[in-house]
């Protein structure tokens, strides 16, 4: 009667889902989503697509995918509570574009 306490990652060449190595990325440090698209080889789009997917399975394992607050660069508006993982287009105090770029953290 053996058990195996490790998880065994046999059947996928060892290969980790794009979502697992966000996960691990994450939780080793905060990210952007330009940074992880490097990290990962895969577009800005498809970072936040699967961040969203990420955001769903840590909630379900009582954790979570936090985005640190962020900045408008004209005027200081700062981006708080906010949902989408997505970067915001404008400020809505001020309409400009200069923005700074979200990053992610999983707590
Ligand atoms: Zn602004």
């Amino acid at each position: 009667m053996t058990f195996r306490s490790k998880e065994a990652d046999h059947g996928e060449c060892g290969a980790r889902t794009v979502r697992q190595q966000i996960i691990a990325r994450l939780g080793e440090r905060a990210m952007g989503a330009r940074e992880l698209s490097q990290a990962l080889g895969i577009s800005e789009k498809e970072v936040y697509r699967h961040l969203v997917h990420v955001s769903r399975s840590l909630k379900t394992a009582g954790r979570k995918l936090v985005i640190r607050p962020f900045g408008c660069r004209s005027c200081g508006y700062r981006f708080r509570e906010r949902k989408r993982f997505s970067p915001a287009g404008r400020c809505p105090r001020c309409r400009s574009s200069h923005l700074e770029r979200p990053v992610y953290a999983i707590c």
